[in-house]
C-alpha cells in the first residue's frame, strides 16, 4: 500500500509505518549522541508513552540510561490494509530499537484509565521487571470512562468566566483568523479535571504501592504547561488548567507517600509548547507554537521532546543532579521557552501577525513539518512512493 498524508483539520488520519520509525531512531539517536545518563532510571513505566512528551520519556529512560521499559498507551492498531495510528508504529519501531541494543521492552495498548490495564501492568512489572524506580505520567486524552462509577468524563479546551477571543491560525490552510471560544460551566471544569487531573495519576500510584511494587527512592513525575499571558485564558486559566491545578495537587499527595515510604519524589515538570498530536487541538496555540518556534531557532535554542526530555533527565532528576524547583514545587524545563528574549519577541510579533504575512513571520512551515512528522511523513531517506505493509503486529 502507499501511504500518503491526508490531513483532516488538526489531524492526520493515516500514518506511515517506516516513517515513524524513522521518526523514533531520529530521537534515539539524539539521546545516544548526548552520552549516557548516569544514575538514571533501572525500571521505568511510563504511562502515555507512544507519542510526544511520553515517547520522548521512554527514550531518554532507554537509551540514555538503559532502563526497562513498560510503555502504556491507547492507539487504534494497524488492519489488513489500513494504516495504524502513529503511536502503535512508534511504540513497535521503539520496542525493535531497544530489544536489538540488549533492553527489555514490554508494551500495553489499552485504556490506562481501566482498573484491567493496571493489573496488566502490575503483573508485566511483578514477572519480568521488578520494582519500578520511575513512573513517567503523560498521557493526553479527550474522555475518560471512570473506572469506579462508570461516567465517561470529556475533557474541554475553554475559558473560564468569560468568552475568549484571540487568534488563531488554521495549520493547514494557513489562514489567520480571530476565534472566540465559550466559557465552560462548573460540569466542563469538573469533567476536564475527571479526565486530564491526578485521580487516575493517585490510582496508578496507589496500584504499584499495594503491589509492593514500586522500588524506594521511587521518582514519579507527570508533565504541565504554563506557558506566555496571550495562552493563559485558554490554557493555564481555562479548564486544562484548573486540570493542571489538580495534577499539582496529586503530586504534591504522591510526593508525601513517597517520602513517608522510601525517601522517592513526586513533581510535576512544566515543559515547552511543541508540536504534538495533544496541543495541534488547542486553539490558539498552534500560532503561538509557530511564532515560538521561529523565535527559539533563530536564537539556538528550539528543542523538540527528545532533546526537552533528554535534558530534563540529564541536568534535574539523574547524572548526580537534583531538580531545581520553583516557588510552586514544579521542575521548569520550559525555561529557554519562557525567558524574558524569547517572550518580548514573541510579544512584538503577535499582534502583527496576518494570514498574509503569516510564513515570514512565523515558522508555520516548520510546524506543519514537524506535524507531518508527527504521522510519520516527510522524514529524510523514506520513499513514500513505495509499497509498505500498513498491517504490522506490536510483540
Ligand atoms: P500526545 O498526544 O503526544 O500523547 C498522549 C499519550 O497518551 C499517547 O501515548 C496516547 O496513546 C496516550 N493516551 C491517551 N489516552 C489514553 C488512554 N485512555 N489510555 C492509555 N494511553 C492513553 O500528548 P503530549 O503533548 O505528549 O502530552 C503529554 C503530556 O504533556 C500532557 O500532560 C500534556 O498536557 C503535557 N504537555 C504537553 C505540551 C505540548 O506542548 N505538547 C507542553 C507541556 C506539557
Amino acid at each position: 500500500m502507499i501511504i500518503k498524508p491526508k490531513v483532516r483539520g488538526f489531524v492526520c488520519v493515516t500514518a506511515h509505518p517506516t516513517g515513524c520509525a524513522a521518526h523514533v531512531q531520529e530521537q534515539i539517536d539524539f539521546v545516544k549522541a548526548q552520552g549516557p545518563i548516569k544514575n538514571g532510571p533501572r525500571n521505568a513505566l511510563i504511562i502515555g508513552a507512544s507519542t510526544g512528551y511520553g515517547l520522548g520519556s521512554r527514550i531518554a529512560a532507554a537509551f540514555g540510561s538503559g532502563a526497562k521499559t513498560l510503555g502504556v498507551f491507547f492507539e487504534r492498531p494497524s488492519e489488513e490494509g489500513r494504516p495504524a495510528t502513529p503511536g502503535w508504529y512508534n511504540s513497535i519501531a521503539f520496542t525493535n530499537a531497544a530489544r536489538a541494543a540488549g533492553l527489555f521492552a514490554a508494551n500495553i495498548n489499552g485504556d490506562a484509565f481501566s482498573d484491567d490495564i493496571k493489573k496488566q501492568a502490575l503483573e508485566i512489572i511483578a514477572r519480568d521487571m521488578g520494582p519500578i524506580d520511575l513512573v513517567v505520567y503523560s498521557l493526553a486524552s479527550p474522555r475518560r470512562t471512570h473506572p469506579r462509577t462508570g461516567v465517561v468524563h470529556k475533557s474541554t479546551l475553554q475559558p473560564l468566566g468569560a468568552p475568549y477571543t484571540n487568534k488563531t491560525v488554521d495549520t493547514d490552510k494557513g489562514i489567520v483568523s480571530d476565534v472566540t471560544i465559550p466559557p465552560a460551566d462548573e460540569a466542563g471544569v469538573a469533567d476536564t479535571v475527571a479526565v486530564m487531573g491526578g485521580e487516575d495519576w493517585e490510582m496508578w500510584m496507589q496500584a504499584l504501592a499495594d503491589a509492593k511494587l514500586l522500588a524506594p527512592g521511587a521518582t514519579a513525575m507527570a508533565y504541565s504547561y504554563i506557558g506566555p499571558s496571550h495562552t493563559w485564558p485558554i490554557y493555564k486559566d481555562g479548564t486544562i488548567g484548573r486540570a493542571k491545578i489538580d495534577l499539582e495537587r496529586a503530586a504534591r499527595a504522591i510526593d508525601a507517600n513517597l517520602k513517608a515510604h522510601g525517601n522517592g519524589r513526586a513533581f510535576i515538570s512544566v515543559n515547552k509548547a511543541l508540536v504534538t498530536q495533544a496541543s495541534s487541538a488547542i486553539p490558539v496555540v498552534p500560532l503561538y507554537i509557530s511564532i515560538v518556534y521561529k523565535v527559539m531557532k533563530e536564537m539556538g535554542i528550539h528543542e523538540g521532546c527528545a532533546e526537552q526530555m533528554q535534558r530534563l533527565f540529564a541536568t534535574q532528576l539523574y547524572n548526580g543532579n537534583s531538580p531545581k524547583f520553583d516557588s510552586e514545587g514544579r521542575v521548569r524545563i520550559d525555561d529557554w521557552e519562557m525567558r524574558a528574549d524569547v517572550q518580548a519577541k514573541v510579544a512584538e510579533i503577535w499582534p502583527q501577525v496576518t494570514t498574509e504575512n503569516l510564513p515570514q513571520l512565523t515558522d508555520i512551515a516548520g510546524y506543519r513539518t514537524e506535524f507531518l512528522k508527527l504521522f510519520g511523513f516527510g522524514l529524510p531517506g523514506v520513499n513514500y512512493d513505495a509499497d509498505v505493509e500498513p498491517h504490522v503486529p506490536l510483540t
